[in-house]
């Protein structure tokens, strides 16, 4: 019998374990395996194989029973979890009753709960930080300084963009430094026509081409992982069978699993981190099988948590022992506070009757991007930070439907173009704010039998003037271009419908005030990393994605090192 039980443990110990198989997770375990270490990658949610596992992927419009609309008896069923409610995206759905939160105040968490997470269902955007945010903090005063600066981040930029493909042009602005570009997709004629009237009014401000996550020249580290060229279908959200864009089902995952090192087991939800006290360490993870329901337990030497950045919050909270009553590393009493994200509230739209000439279906997988230019070099407006802003023209045919007969059909067959049609969407940094957080319900469990995640957070002041800037200076900017039927509006969205929360878990230079170091290690745990977004100190107004890919492969470069020199 004690020997079964030293066979068990021992079957069920690794070098490392990763929590989560999302855009972190998946890097986390492409580094480790490729540095040789034996990795446990736990998932909560089904298996998602890439091509295999797409089953919209090449579907025609008129294969969708309901021509892309789902039932609503259907949608009864998955509550107020609403995101992806197509026929042709319903495969990425998750019903809420299954997946509980608690709104203290109003908050849109969108998840991905299979193999690769969000990485499947995200927009692909993927710009560098500056140190124009990660200065941020200490220049403005607000959440605490940065434990690390661009330039050591930049190496592990470029490592990341070059294995997973990022399009672009090198622009040459310092607050979004350039990168290691395949050619950028072409932007349309009136998103160059925008460009030129700001270029023209303005030389503070710029529109660029989005840089995104779509390979527009294969090289022979992206063929090594069996993808081809985008196609610019623009069909991504339904997976992409071509391995066009990054995601770790097409990438990082298969590549870890070529090493033969990685054990990837779906289906099993993270409960906590076992602490030993006795060692000073964290020694594995608690896990519910979600089918079978039977708590389990693996083992390892180093702990990578990249359960997306709320989850990992509740992981590290639902970690305690008596070391850590309060949550694993908590210390600091600081563990789920401070939580932030963008403020996208701002929307723009109108016409434009320029180009009838030209014309474009819209097939075209990214959008154009309007760098920050408040309070860049110094403080000038009435709120603290900027906004991004995403830009983009489309333009569809219409037929008109009136008469009858001969007269109606021939109007049906001969659809005419309509006037392009623009839009712009800002993309505001928030303040992380000790007021927004993340607490369990203790009382209230999930189908796991694991406490509730609670979360309190709301916009401030300084959202909302920043909101009535946006509005202001893009009807402006809109109305130079010539565009007509200007509507700016403030869409009142919750916090959260960004999808790009972030914080509970941030890294600072003291652990009085911080729970990760410049490594993203936990300060008073040295064996446990957090490299998704719940590290984040603050969130600039970039798409945070391409950074939780970089301080991912940078922490397991640290880690291996940390782990050969015995020092973890
Ligand atoms: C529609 C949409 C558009 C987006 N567009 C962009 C964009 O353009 N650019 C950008 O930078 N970002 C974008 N994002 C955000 C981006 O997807 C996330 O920032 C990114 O996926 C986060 O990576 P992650 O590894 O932290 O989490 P995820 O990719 O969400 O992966 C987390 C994984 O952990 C698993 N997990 C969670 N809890 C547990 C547990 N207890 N046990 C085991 N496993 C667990 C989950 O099931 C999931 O697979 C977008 C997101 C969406 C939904
Ligand atoms: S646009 Fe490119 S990445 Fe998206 S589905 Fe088409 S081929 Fe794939």
């Amino acid at each position: 019998m004690a020997n079964f039980t030293i066979d068990a443990v021992k079957a069920a110990t690794y070098d490392a374990i990763v929590i989560g198989s999302g855009i972190s997770g998946g890097w986390a375990a492409k580094e480790l395996c490729e540095k040789g270490l034996r990795t446990l990658v736990l998932e909560r949610g089904r298996d998602v194989k890439h091509v295999k596992d797409y089953p919209t992927a090449n579907l025609n419009p008129w294969d969708f029973e309901h021509r892309g609309q789902v039932p609503l008896a259907t949608r009864a069923e998955y509550g107020k979890a609403r995101s992806f409610m197509r026929e042709e995206t319903l495969h990425w759905a998750i019903k809420e009753s299954e997946q509980p939160y608690i709104e203290d105040k109003p908050f849109t968490w969108t998840r991905g709960y299979h193999v690769g997470g969000k990485s499947l269902l995200w927009a692909r955007q993927t710009q560098r930080w500056s140190d124009f945010d990660f200065e941020g903090p200490a220049r403005d005063g607000f959440a605490v300084d940065w434990p690390i600066r661009y330039n050591d981040m930049a190496p592990w930029y470029s490592y990341v963009e070059k294995f997973a493909g990022i399009s672009g042009n090198k622009d040459g602005l310092p607050h979004l430094p350039d990168g290691e570009f395949l050619p950028a997709i072409e932007m349309n004629c009136v998103e160059t026509h925008f460009q030129n009237v700001i270029a023209k009014n303005y030389t503070d401000r710029h529109l660029i081409q989005g840089r995104c996550a779509h390979i527009t020249s294969p090289q022979p580290i992206h063929t090594a992982q069996g993808r081809a060229k985008c196609q610019h279908r623009a069909l991504c959200v339904r997976g992409c069978p071509f391995g066009g864009y990054f995601s770790s089902n097409a990438s990082t995952l298969p590549w870890a699993e070529k090493t033969g090192r990685m054990t990837l087991r779906p289906h099993s939800v993270v409960h906590s981190i076992i602490y030993d006290e006795k060692k000073g360490r964290a020694t594995g993870v608690r896990v519910v099988d979600a089918n079978t329901k039977q708590m389990l337990e693996f083992y390892a030497r180093i702990i990578f948590v990249n359960g997306s950045a709320l989850n990992s919050n509740l992981i590290l909270m639902n970690s305690t022992s008596s070391r850590f009553p309060n949550g694993l590393g908590n210390d600091s009493g600081l563990l789920g506070k401070y939580i932030a994200w963008h403020n996208y509230r701002g929307r723009m739209s109108a016409e434009f009757d320029g180009f009838p000439d030209k014309a474009t279906d819209g097939k075209n997988p990214t959008h154009s991007y309007f760098p920050r230019f408040r309070n860049l070099h110094k403080q000038e407006m009435d709120f603290l930070r900027g906004y991004a802003v995403g830009f983009g023209a489309g333009r569809g045919m219409y037929a008109t439907q009136e008469g009858i007969g001969a007269g109606l059909k021939e109007q049906l067959l001969n659809r005419k173009w309509g006037n392009w049609g623009v839009s712009a969407w800002m993309m505001g940094e928030t303040i992380p704010k000790e007021t927004s957080f993340l607490a369990l319900d203790k009382e209230q469990k999930d189908p796991y039998g694991i406490p509730t995640l609670r979360i309190s957070a709301d916009w401030d002041d300084n959202d909302e003037r920043m909101i009535r800037d946006y509005l202001e200076q893009f009807t402006e900017m809109f109305t130079k271009a010539g565009f007509t039927n200007i509507k700016a509006t403030d869409s009142k969205a919750a916090p959260g419908s960004d999808i790009h929360e972030m914080g509970g878990v941030r890294m600072g230079k003291d652990p009085k005030t911080s729970l990760l170091n410049e490594w993203n290690q936990l300060h008073h745990c040295k064996n446990v990393f957090v490299t998704d977004g719940a590290c984040m100190t603050s969130t600039s107004t970039q798409n945070p994605s391409l950074t939780y890919m970089a301080l991912t492969a940078r922490a397991a470069d640290y880690a291996v090192k940390e782990l050969k020199k015995k020092n973890l």
